[in-house]
């Protein structure tokens, strides 16, 4: 079986950011120490879950997602850690990622971090305009940002990923570029670059009615995309997804598991899991998730056992997003789909308009393509 890759989703934030729909409350300390509690024991309590004997089972990553992991005190990173450590035999030269943002990336919280065997650190900056960060909710200023990324260099991190959010309320291309330009400056290793995504009932909408900021046309999100991944590239970054750019050897090894048909086990408020064909989350709050570990019932809701045409589908369309692609022979052999018996019409035009590419075995999207990626994926469902 190969190395299992372990999420733990960490459900609190200080603020609540006007476009968030992840699983995330306002920080609690009682909560915290609960969530601690039953974390731990959920991770301790795996292997009995799986039918393994403790430390049977190998990981190679475990990644702290939120939310915003660093609200967690140092002991409790060292004590989730070690739950890991101890319910999996968790590689040495493993990849241990936590998601910090800004004003909680201090000095001795990084060193602390480093202490308890993290080695990636994921900061979610998200602009280097102050505008963008008050109109997106955001509590850190770009300051911040700058003295985290100078802190956690001091802390020993030499594996730094920045987030960045592109096509914000008023948000001009200079504008955006601005951002990009400023933190390829600070030299991270890898960078995260997302669309802003608006769900139906986000506050930011009604911010942007109320303030009369609009979004930029849809030509200008695709200069924004296609502009920024070509100076990433003259950079010698390495665009390895359609959101992601790292320099060589430094992509994310655990988001690459949900990309290449990984196996991994969350833990915590509504973490998802794939592990033997089977796809599960936990139940969402953290009150009741904390009560469920407490009296040792299951966490899991929306258990589902993918079908085989649900598993080639789901390899299809997330080796897709990889700038390598897929396999065509690989998927006839794995999972018995001739892509190009079944799809070779749609394949055909979606390379005539210039969004996919052949290239011997292998298809992947073009840049066009991968901005597109919805509207090309949609026919493999
Ligand atoms: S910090 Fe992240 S998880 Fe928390 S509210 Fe903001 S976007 Fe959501």
């Amino acid at each position: 079986m190969p190395p299992l890759g372990l999420y733990i989703h960490v459900p609190f934030c200080s603020a609540i950011c006007r476009y968030c729909n992840f699983n995330r409350g306002l920080f609690d300390e009682g909560l915290r120490q609960r969530y601690v509690e039953a974390v731990t024991a959920e991770i301790r309590g795996a292997p009995g879950r799986f039918g393994w004997r403790p430390g049977e089972a190998r990981a190679d990553t475990v990644f702290f997602g939120g939310g915003t992991p660093s609200l967690l005190e140092i002991a409790d990173v060292a004590a989730i850690v070690g739950a890991c450590r101890e319910a999996f035999d968790v590689a040495s030269g493993s990849e241990i990622t936590l998601e910090a943002n800004p004003e909680s990336a201090t000095s001795p919280f990084l060193e602390g971090l480093r202490a308890a065997g993290v080695n990636r650190l994921s900061l979610g900056v998200q602009s280097f305009r102050r505008e963008e960060l008050r109109r997106l909710g955001r509590i850190h200023d770009v300051a911040q940002a700058r003295r985290a990324v100078a802190a956690a260099r001091q802390a020993g991190f030499d594996n730094l990923s920045l987030d960045l959010m592109m096509w914000l309320p008023d948000q001009t291309v200079r504008q955006w570029l601005a951002s990009v330009d400023a933190a390829m400056k600070l030299g991270p290793e890898h960078l995260s670059l997302y669309m802003l995504e608006l769900y139906p009932n986000a506050p930011l909408r009604e911010e942007m009615a109320r303030a009369h900021w609009s979004l930029a046309p849809d030509d200008d999100a695709a200069e924004m995309y296609e502009t920024a991944m070509a100076r990433l590239d003259a950079a010698g970054f390495d665009q390895y997804e359609i959101s992601n750019v790292a320099r060589p050897g430094r992509a994310s090894r655990h988001n690459l598991k949900y990309w290449t048909d990984g196996e991994w086990i969350g833990f915590g408020p509504g973490a998802h899991s794939t592990l033997a064909g089977s796809r599960w989350k936990n139940v969402s709050g953290t009150d009741e998730y904390v009560a469920r570990v407490a009296a040792a019932t299951p966490l899991e809701t929306e258990r589902r056992d993918l079908t085989a045409e649900e598993r080639w589908q789901e390899a299809v369309i997330t080796g897709l997003r990889l700038r390598a692609g897929i396999s065509v022979v690989a998927m006839a052999e794995s999972y018995g789909v001739d892509l190009d018996a079944r799809f070779g019409p749609d394949l055909q035009r979606f390379q005539e308009a210039g969004v996919v590419e052949r290239d011997g075995d292998r298809l992947r999207l073009t840049r066009r393509g991968m901005l597109l990626a919805n509207e090309v994926l949609r026919v493999f469902i």
